[in-house]
């Protein structure tokens, strides 16, 4: 469930009307709810009661400030997966012993960078990474304490893109080879191995290739403690997935997947990570735009709306669907017309949907994309110089601007010119 509801004819965040926000700072934009996001992390929370647990926000999915310091000051951890992502959180006051890092390229420098500031664990991918953070420790004088992920070989059954757990995916290491990797790493004087690292993919909407997948991890689990390492910890990655389409069968619930943790890995007495980002914010965003013009082509409508592919680059990245409604909500029992919903960047990907059905707008009007929390504005770019558009948090009966929009000049300014023009 989410806080964006019609509210006398006119869709709100939680308390404030979108007409009101679009007033304020132009569209398109993007708005978060705070009790959607709070919401949502409690959920997880709750869904590991009664299990030593940290749920780690994946803050890869919207990583604004504003919004980690919600969610951190709610209780969360961080997972983050870049040097960036790091300082991003830091910056938002969570503590180093709550940030674990991710990632299967981490460098040298962003290794020293998560050494010094503390981190709660590395999530080593490679043996040669394991190589690097252990002379990174060893030159720094102190020790790296670090999970090694693990590639379960399952098919999480979700988007190309978005699978990371079969063996054909650059992620982890072969779970087939856990036992040997374990062994180096257990030998190595910079490194405390202090758990097991699965992360199977994105948007999974069937709990099946978790219970595979953490099985699998179980079965390690007794393995490794036989053989002298102190297996204490599971990180379990995110992945659940949410429903995209109004009509949607509902994927399970955090409170299903709690309940599959507890029976697959209960009994080993591990404290449990979890990594959810799109559950977390997926909900709790949306992107509105203006309609700039009705288009008639010659076999269909066109939306031409402000907002593009650079801003909410989903549709046209993982053919990801979005509800996209009217801002006033429309007369019961209007007859829908069919648009294809398209944005000015002049790329014929730059379509949000095809042939959708929905009550007529016209130019002027707000439309708003549900859903679009995660993997929204942190993918956008400045594509067609379009402007990166403002972020904007709600919380009961207020709104801030989290993020400004750029003007022209801050965009062209950023760009520097040699001495010989
Ligand atoms: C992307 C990612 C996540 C979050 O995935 P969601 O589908 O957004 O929950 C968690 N852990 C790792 C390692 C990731 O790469």
């Amino acid at each position: 469930m989410d806080h964006f509801l019609y509210k006398d004819g006119v869709l709100c965040a939680e308390e404030v009307p979108i007409p009101e926000i679009a007033a304020a700072v132009g569209t398109p934009f993007y708005v978060y709810s705070t009790a959607t996001l709070l919401r949502h992390f409690q959920l997880f929370d709750e869904a590991l009661e009664g299990m030593d647990h940290l749920v780690c926000y994946a803050m890869k999915a919207a990583s604004n400030q504003a919004i980690l310091k919600t969610l951190a000051q709610a209780g969360a951890g961080m997972d983050v997966v870049s040097g960036g992502e790091y300082m991003r959180a830091k910056a938002a006051g969570v503590p180093g012993d709550k940030i674990v890092f991710s990632g299967v390229g981490k460098t040298a420098a962003e290794i020293r960078l998560a050494l010094e500031g503390g981190i709660r664990q590395f999530n080593v991918e490679s043996e040669p990474e394991m190589e690097v953070l252990n002379a990174t420790a060893l030159a720094l004088g102190v020790t790296a304490p670090i999970t090694i992920r693990v590639n379960p070989d399952v098919d999480a059954k979700t988007h190309a893109k978005i699978a990371t757990g079969k063996s054909e995916n650059k992620f982890g290491i072969p779970i087939s080879r856990a036992q040997e990797v374990y062994a180096l790493a257990g030998a190595m004087q910079g490194l405390e191995v202090i758990g097991i690292d699965v992360h199977i993919g994105s948007q999974l909407t069937d709990l099946s290739p978790f219970e595979l997948a953490y099985q699998k991890v179980a079965e390690l689990t007794v393995q490794l403690r036989a053989e002298g390492h102190n297996i204490r910890r599971l990180d379990l990655g995110g992945g659940l997935g949410i429903p995209y389409a109004r009509d949607n069968q509902a994927p399970p619930l955090p409170s299903d997947y709690g309940a599959l943790v507890k029976r697959t890995l209960g009994h080993l007495d591990c404290e449990i990570e979890i990594e959810p980002g799109r559950l977390i914010a997926g909900n709790a965003g949306l992107m509105v735009s203006e309609v700039i013009y009705v288009k008639s082509g010659e076999d269909r409508d066109f939306l031409i709306i402000d907002g593009a592919m650079n801003d909410l680059i989903r549709p046209a990245m993982y053919e990801a669907y979005h509800d996209i409604v009217p801002v006033i909500e429309p007369d019961a029992g209007i007859e829908q017309v069919k648009f294809d919903i398209v944005g000015p960047v002049c790329e014929s990907g730059d379509t949000f949907a095809k042939g959708r059905a929905m009550p007529p707008v016209a130019a002027g009007e707000l439309v708003a994309f549900r859903s679009a929390g995660a993997y929204g504005a942190v993918m956008s770019s400045e594509y067609n110089s379009r402007p990166l558009i403002p972020e904007v948090l709600v919380h009961k009966d207020q709104f801030a601007v989290i993020r400004p929009r750029p003007t022209f000049d801050e965009m062209i300014n950023r760009d520097t010119i040699p001495s010989w023009l």
